[in-house]
C-alpha cells in the first residue's frame, strides 16, 4: 500500500504519494506564502486530496515544522503557520480527506527520509542534522526514530555550544542554531568581510546583502575570507556533532539542508572536530557525510511514518 507525505514549510506545501520502495508517484506544491493565514488547514487538506487522485494511500503523515507532541498530533509551536497550532490537526484531516492522518516534525521526518531511502539506509543508528534557516536534527537508534516522552526529542539545533554566544531564534544564546544555520553563516559571512575588505567576499558585502550560497561559491573560487566563514561553522557544527557521537554512536551522521551544498567546506572541519573530541571507538566508526535525497526528504520520511487505522506503518520497512 502507499502512503502519502506531506511537508509543510515556510514556503511550500509539498505533499507525495510514496510507494513502500520509497518511490514517488505523485507530487504537488503550493506555494505557503500565497495561502491566506486562516486558509492553511484547508489547503493541506486540498493538497492530500489533490495528490491522492486515484491511488491507493493507506495513510497520511504531515510535517511540520516546530514543537509537536506525536503522542497528540498536536502542534505546539510552529513559526509563521500559527493556524494549525495547538488544534486537533489529525481529526481536522481525517475529516476533510477521509484518511488516518498523524502529525510529525519536519526534521524528524526528513531524519526518517534519510534512514529509510538515503544516506543511512543501509544502518541502524544515524543522526541527522539539517542546516537551513535554522537547524533541525533527527536521531535513529536500532532502527527506532527518537521521540522522547512527548514526541518533542531530537531538538538537536538548540544544544548550547557557548553561553555567551549569539541570540538564538529560541531565545537562547549559543546554540548550534545560532552558530552553524544559514542564518549564522549570513551573520558570520558580515562580520569577516568587515574585517577583511579587499577579500572577494569583502568586495560584494559593500556592493548587497550576502546570501549563504554566495559564500560558497566564492569559497569554491578560493576566496580566503569565504573558506574562513564556513571553516568557523563547520567547526561548531563538528563540536556539536563530537557531543552526538559520544551519546549516540552512531554509524551514519547526515547533513542535509540547503547550507549542507557548502559540502565538504563544512565536512572537512566538522570531522576535525569529531575526531578531537569525540571518544574511541565511537569516533573511528562514524561516518559523517552528506544527506543524499535534497529537499525530498521531507515528503518521503513524512509518507514512511504514515500509519493507518490500527497504528502500523503503512510503509513498514522489510522483515518488520
Ligand atoms: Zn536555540
Amino acid at each position: 500500500m502507499n502512503a502519502i507525505g506531506v511537508d509543510v514549510g515556510g514556503t511550500k506545501i509539498a505533499a507525495a504519494v510514496v510507494t513502500p520502495e520509497g518511490k514517488i508517484l505523485n507530487e504537488t506544491r503550493y506555494p505557503t506564502q500565497a495561502i491566506p493565514p486562516n486558509r492553511l488547514v484547508e489547503t493541506i487538506a486540498d493538497a492530500i486530496t489533490e495528490v491522492k487522485n486515484g491511488f491507493e494511500v493507506g495513510g497520511v503523515c504531515v510535517a511540520v515544522p516546530g514543537l509537536i507532541l506525536t503522542a497528540e498530533n498536536k502542534v505546539i509551536f510552529a513559526p509563521n503557520l500559527h493556524e494549525i497550532e495547538n488544534i486537533p490537526l489529525d481529526e481536522e484531516m481525517r475529516n476533510r480527506t477521509g484518511l488516518s492522518v498523524t502529525v510529525e516534525n519536519d526534521a524528524n521526518a526528513a531524519a526518517w527520509g534519510e534512514f529509510r531511502y538515503g544516506a543511512g539506509k543501509d544502518v541502524e543508528h544515524q543522526v541527522f542534522i539539517t542546516l537551513g534557516t535554522g537547524v533541525g536534527g533527527g536521531v535513529i537508534t536500532h532502527g527506532v526514530l527518537l521521540r522522547g516522552s512527548q514526541g518533542a526529542g531530537g531538538e538537536l539545533g538548540h544544544v548550547t555550544l557557548d553561553p555567551e554566544g549569539p541570540l538564538c531564534g529560541c531565545g537562547n544564546r549559543g546554540c548550534l542554531e545560532a552558530l552553524a544555520s544559514g542564518t549564522a553563516i549570513r551573520r558570520l559571512a558580515r562580520e569577516i568581510a568587515n574585517k577583511q575588505p579587499r577579500s572577494a567576499l569583502g568586495q560584494l558585502a559593500i556592493e548587497r546583502q550576502v546570501l549563504g550560497e554566495d559564500v560558497t561559491e566564492l569559497a569554491r573560487k578560493g576566496d580566503e575570507a569565504a573558506i574562513a566563514v564556513l571553516n568557523e561553522t563547520g567547526r561548531w557544527l563538528g563540536i556539536a556533532l563530537a557531543g552526538f557521537v559520544n551519546i549516540f554512536n552512531p554509524e551514519v551522521v547526515a547533513i542535509g539542508g540547503g547550507a549542507a551544498r557548502a559540502g565538504e567546506f563544512l565536512l572537512e572541519p566538522a570531522r576535525k572536530e569529531v575526531w578531537l573530541r569525540a571518544r574511541s571507538p565511537s569516533r573511528d566508526l562514524v561516518e559523517i557525510k552528506e544527506a543524499t535525497l535534497g529537499p525530498e526528504s521531507g515528503v518521503l520520511g513524512a509518507a514512511a511514518l504514515a500509519r493507518s487505522e490500527d497504528g502500523e506503518y503503512v510503509l513498514a520497512p522489510p522483515g518488520v
